[in-house]
């Protein structure tokens, strides 16, 4: 196999489409290098090296390569590895396929030694070389020999303070070298050493990036972001160039538009005589990039146009590291830009305007997390607050967030943990950090800019972020100072990381919008290129309207049980029903006579609300002694109540009630089965339907009611339910002289009715998959404890890559639903075929059930955009 590929100016074999074998960072060097781009010389050991490392040992023969690939990079410059007299020190850095800011080590200035500084300091002087040697000691002691990072810390700031000085800059040859004496010290406290053989270190330092793919916060990562199915990291070994040899010196990252908005301008920072490292740790804040036009004109117009090619030859916005070095500008990196979801739209559809992109290109481009952000909250007025504002600081990552304040990641998790919302409030944030962060509603941080980990990690979820805030005085302990408000743990804190507000109190969010000119253009693309047709899943409507307004094309899922539990009136009315044993009762009659009233109204305002469009409604579902109360007072006070109802003993009516608690509910007295026990239900069901569906017809709207049997096993339970529906459809249409059209279908639920949709089809107009309890019964998951039981266990530990609740087990679950499919239509070639379990709003899903031939997915109103979009990718 070929574990190294070169890279230097005009010269690579990589390029960017090979992110897989040499991660994002190696593919887009060697890109930039194919292209003619001043890159510093070096080489990308691939991902496949990564794999043949696990459990923890460098293949032998990488060894030979890695000293080859340097003999290369050695010739190209001129210089020597670990040779005092032309010193070439290298940088080594991690980089998977897909970016994950921070999580996994770099090491820096590799190649110097004891011998190598004298001649490092004979080129560039002493401060320069013992400052390299110093940082060198630091990273490696750090990363690669786990020494901790405050013993470092800890002697810097001690001979800071004895020399009367607040900044690094300000330290002379002399601090330098003897905090290098100092740094060996600790070393030697921490019984390491630093080797002085280079190419010792360079394989440490190799292994030490590989060893990274697996430490906890990249794990932590990865599961938050559900990066699954990476070979490993790839480790870039590249050339040493430096930002700090002065002031014609200097490092920065920009973007190729704005990040936030979308802006077609150079956007990003930049700081003179200083290393990437303090850029991107945000420890130092930097300036605008646009000052780079004044101080260095000649660099900013190269950098200019070098990212406008490579915006052009990429086809999307990039986000571009570089550094100057006494004059001349290397890039060192670039990739696809991370953006705001109002970034994303407005890029995507410039994008296409500019002749760069087409219009599915464009829909490719903006991904469902970018709609999600748009249909964040606000505040409800931004005037109210004026005068509770505290500070503001930059606006890094748009959005309202409203929460407690935190003072740690931990505390983060543990306080969402226990229900709370919460904003987490730091100096500056580290990948340490990132599952406090993505716990919380939003990040403030006093300290870094707009390309600080905090802004690049918020804006990559879609959180409100506020950072650079630097009027906050933080004492970690439990306090936040503004000006005169001093804020404690615990406190309510609102943020507008669209504005860069930080606000006292809890402010109130509205929803947010959803229509609007640029996003309706895209949205238009979007049902252009997509089959699947979008149903929602609503029971009022109320919900039924916002999910029209977001585009839904019907209604996929009415859960008629959510309307008996809406207000006190109605559960009253079903506990009657299902505590009166006698059939033909006043009692029961009544009970069912007021739930069929309301059920009438409220299909009458959903149909209304759906004018012309199908509404999917599904008969009365759950097990029944979810209508009740738990045991005990509450219970007994009902039975009582009820017995004085329905005339009848406090011990009949309890005999009754718990006669109907189950040992194992979710597999009991529920679905069909309720209203094949209880015929009675499922008629009053049906009635209130077409009562409501002819009334609508009558007052002039157009009504197309699709009503579905639950948890279907066999072909029996089916034809028994039909046969009820259709006798009620016959029975109204005789009273009122109106026929509604209707169909008639089944969910598949349960395995057997996968396995039997052959028969099922031709009893059923349409079958809508019912993933969730399809998830819970073909692979015997609870869908209600196996959460905090196992399943959490499982993803952490990577026995399952993902929470099937969350997105479809496609090899297992998805199965059946194509066993499903093949069957029922094979019976029925016109059968109609929707999904309206949760999984019907997730991306992945979504491009599973597309490419399976359903004709529909239907999802919770918020996420219908959502759905249309990745209908769309998966069309594509
Ligand atoms: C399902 O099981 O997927 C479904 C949509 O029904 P419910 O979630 O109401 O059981
Ligand atoms: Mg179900």
């Amino acid at each position: 196999i070929r574990r190294i590929f070169p890279f230097s100016r005009g010269n690579s074999d990589g390029d960017k489409s090979m992110k897989e074998l040499l991660g994002g960072k190696g593919a887009n060097l060697c890109e930039m290098a194919r292209c003619g781009l001043n890159v510093p010389p070096g080489f990308t050991i691939t991902t496949e090296v990564c794999q043949e490392f696990y459990p923890e040992k460098l293949p032998e023969e990488l060894l030979a390569e890695v000293r080859n690939a340097v003999a290369g990079v050695e010739a190209e410059m001129g210089l020597k590895f670990g040779d005092p007299a032309s010193p070439l020190l290298f940088s080594v850095r991690s980089g998977a396929a897909v970016s994950m800011p921070g999580m996994m080590d770099t090491v820096l200035n590799l190649g110097l030694n004891d011998e190598v500084v004298v001649g490092f300091a004979a080129k560039y002087g002493d401060r320069f070389a013992f400052d390299c040697y110093r940082r060198l000691l630091q990273m490696f002691g750090d990363v690669v020999l786990g020494i901790p990072h405050e013993d470092f810390e800890a002697k810097l700031t001690a001979l800071k303070a004895a020399r009367g000085i607040q900044y690094d800059v300000q330290l002379d040859a002399n601090d330098l070298r003897s905090l290098v004496a100092q740094y060996k010290e600790v070393y030697e406290a921490n019984g390491k050493e630093l080797p002085q053989d280079p190419w010792e270190q360079m394989f440490m330092g190799i292994n030490a990036v590989f060893k990274s793919w697996n430490i906890p916060r990249a794990i932590k990562y990865r599961e938050i972001n559900k990066i699954t199915g990476l070979r490993g990291t790839a480790v870039n070994v590249q050339t040493m160039v430096y930002g700090n040899m002065g002031d014609t010196s200097g490092t920065g990252v920009c973007f190729t538009r704005n990040p936030a908005n979308g802006d077609r301008e150079l956007f990003g920072e930049f700081l003179i005589n200083a290393q990437g490292e303090d850029v991107v740790a945000g420890i130092r804040t930097p300036m605008p990039i646009k000052l780079m036009a004044d101080i260095m004109p000649g660099i900013y117009a190269e950098l200019a146009a070098n990212t406008t090619m490579l915006e052009k030859h990429m086809k999307d916005m990039q986000d571009v590291e570089f550094t100057v070095q006494e004059g001349r500008l290397f890039m060192l990196q670039c990739r696809n830009g991370k953006r705001t979801g109002t970034a994303a739209l407005r890029i995507a559809l410039d994008l296409e305007a500019e002749g760069l992109i087409n219009k599915d290109e464009a829909v490719l481009m903006v991904e469902p997390r970018h709609l999600d952000q748009l249909l964040h909250p606000q505040f409800e007025d931004e005037k109210k607050y004026v005068k509770d504002v505290i500070t503001r600081g930059l606006a890094a990552s748009p959005g309202a967030a409203v929460g407690r304040l935190v003072f740690s990641a931990e505390d983060a998790e543990e306080w969402k943990a226990r229900g709370e919302r919460v904003i987490l409030c730091r100096h500056e944030t580290s990948p340490e950090d990132v599952g406090g962060m993505h716990a919380s509603e939003g990040i403030l941080t006093c300290r870094g800019g707009m390309t600080s980990h905090a802004a690049v990690v918020a804006r990559g979820w879609g959180k409100p972020c506020v950072c650079g805030c630097e009027a906050l005085h933080i004492d970690l302990k439990s306090k936040v100072n503004g000006k005169e408000i001093v804020l404690n743990e615990g406190d309510w804190l609102s943020l507008n990381g669209t504005t860069g507000e930080v606000i006292n109190g809890q402010q109130a969010l509205k929803k947010a919008e959803v229509t609007g000119g640029d996003l309706g253009k895209l949205m238009a693309w979007v049902d252009k290129a997509r089959r699947l047709r979008v149903l929602t899943n609503a029971d009022t409507p109320e919900d039924a309207l916002v999910a029209r307004t977001n585009g839904a094309q019907g209604i996929g899922l009415c859960r008629t049980e959510h309307m008996f539990f809406s207000t006190h009136e109605r559960i009253a009315a079903v506990r009657r029903m299902i505590a009166e044993e006698e059939l033909d009762s006043d009692h029961k009659l009544e009970a069912l006579e007021d739930l069929k009233n309301f059920q009438r109204r409220d299909f009458e305002g959903i149909f209304t609300a759906m004018d012309g469009m199908p509404v999917t409604i599904r008969l009365l579902d759950p097990p029944l002694h979810e209508f009740l109360p738990q045991e005990g007072s509450a219970m007994d006070a009902l039975c009582a109540q009820l017995a004085s109802e329905l005339h009848t003993t406090v011990e009949r009516v309890e005999a009754r009630l718990n006669g109907l608690r189950e040992v194992n509910p979710m597999m009991g007295l529920r679905g069909c089965r309720l209203g094949i026990v209880h015929p009675e239900i499922t008629e009053m069901q049906a009635m209130a339907i077409f009562e409501a569906a002819t009334a609508v017809v009558k007052a002039g709207g157009h009504v197309h009611p699709h009503i579905m049997v639950p948890l279907v096993a066999t072909t029996d339970e089916m034809d028994h339910q039909v046969a009820i529906i259709h006798a009620a459809a016959a029975k109204v249409a005789d009273a009122s002289g109106t026929k509604v059209p209707y169909k008639v279908g089944t969910m598949i639920e349960v395995p057997r009715a996968a396995l039997q949709a052959g028969l099922l089809a031709q009893r059923a107009d349409f079958f809508s998959f019912g993933t969730n309890d399809l998830t819970q019964m073909t692979f015997g998951i609870s869908r209600d404890d196996a959460q905090a039981k196992f399943l959490s266990h499982y993803t952490r530990q990577g026995i399952l890559q993902t929470d099937p609740f969350d997105t479809l087990d496609v090899i297992g679950v998805g199965e059946m639903v194509k066993i499903a499919v093949e069957r029922g239509r094979a019976t029925k070639p016109n059968l109609e075929l929707g999904i309206c379990g949760e999984h019907g709003g997730d991306p992945s899903s979504i491009a599973f059930f597309n490419k399976v031939g359903l004709d529909y997915v239907s999802c919770s109103p918020l996420r219908v955009p959502i759905a249309r979009l990745a209908a769309a990718q998966a069309a594509i």
